[in-house]
């Protein structure tokens, strides 16, 4: 079947409500473009559970705390439109700016994330959670999926729009896909675009990192280990912004482990102008 590429909310309201009367269940992968593997992922785990699957692509301007970064986010739409034709996507939804946020986005709702908001990315990216908020309400609205597809890669992420699904009343089941990993170990990332190449190869220690402290991880204090992850990453040009163990169900930093508690070890750290961020279950 050929994809559908859809500008307007409206029109994908009409064509999803002639799909769902059909009995056609409906699987929904938003992006930022710059397709990668991980994406294609989402969408084959979307193909293979839904009737339909959406994908979005969507450069939300309000989760961008830093505009520089904004600025720089790659665009390849024609290329990602190239790939996606060849993935079993249905439809593509491109909205312009003012099609998701017709009243500008100067004064917009606040949610109520409690702790998600302020520690790990909440802290180093203040606002950021509000706009993935912002924009994932929006998107939700549009397409009004069965399922929602989302990675591991994002751990916080992922929690903060599962707190989102019972905010705003949503009936969709969210989905965690597996981090899909280069060859040497690095997350795939939008953001590895901007790399330098020698660079490439520096930033799969962040995947070795996180690998070695699985393989250290024992019962009592976690701080020697995490101490030790941030100086591997320090020592290698890495300028850290966290390293940190948290309980892997609710994210909340530990300092203690008792041997039972699965463990999520999360990191994020530029390598030169590009942050990364990458996680492992320690203990699960
Ligand atoms: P983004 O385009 O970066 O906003 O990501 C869109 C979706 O793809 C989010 O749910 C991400 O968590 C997911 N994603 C990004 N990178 C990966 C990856 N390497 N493996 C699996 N999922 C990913």
């Amino acid at each position: 079947m050929k994809m559908t590429v859809i500008h307007h909310t409206d029109e994908l309201h009409g064509y999803l409500f002639n799909n769902r009367q059909k009995g056609y269940t409906i699987g929904f992968v938003p992006t930022m473009g710059a397709l990668h593997s991980g994406h294609l992922a989402l969408l084959e785990a979307s193909s293979s559970s839904a009737d339909l699957t959406v994908c979005s692509i969507f450069v939300n301007p309000t989760q961008f705390n830093d505009p520089g970064d904004f600025k720089k986010y790659p665009d390849v739409k024609e290329q990602d439109m190239q790939l996606l034709e060849k993935t079993s996507a249905s439809v593509l939804f491109l909205p312009s700016v003012p099609e998701i946020y017709p009243s500008g986005t100067d004064s917009l709702e606040h949610y109520e994330l409690g702790y998600l908001d302020s520690i790990l990315e909440g802290q180093f990216r203040p606002g950021h959670f509000q706009g993935v908020c912002q924009v994932m309400s929006r998107l939700l609205g549009a397409v009004d999926p069965d399922m929602l597809f989302m990675g591991q890669k994002d751990y916080q992420q992922c929690m903060v729009i599962k707190r989102l699904l019972t905010l705003i009343g949503s009936p969709a089941r969210l989905v965690t896909c597996p981090t899909v990993r280069e060859p040497g170990g690095l997350a795939m990332s939008s953001r590895n675009l901007r790399l330098p190449a020698p660079d490439r190869e520096k930033a799969t220690l962040i995947y070795q990192a996180l690998t070695q402290a699985k393989t250290r991880l024992k019962p009592g204090s976690l701080e020697p280990l995490k101490i030790s992850t941030r100086e591997l990453l320090e020592r290698n040009g890495f300028r850290v912004d966290y390293v940190e163990i948290a309980d892997a169900a609710t994210l909340m930093p530990l300092d203690e482990w008792r041997g039972q508690q699965a463990l999520v070890m999360l990191v994020a750290a530029f390598l030169g102008e590009v942050r990364l961020i990458d996680n492992m279950l320690l203990h699960n």
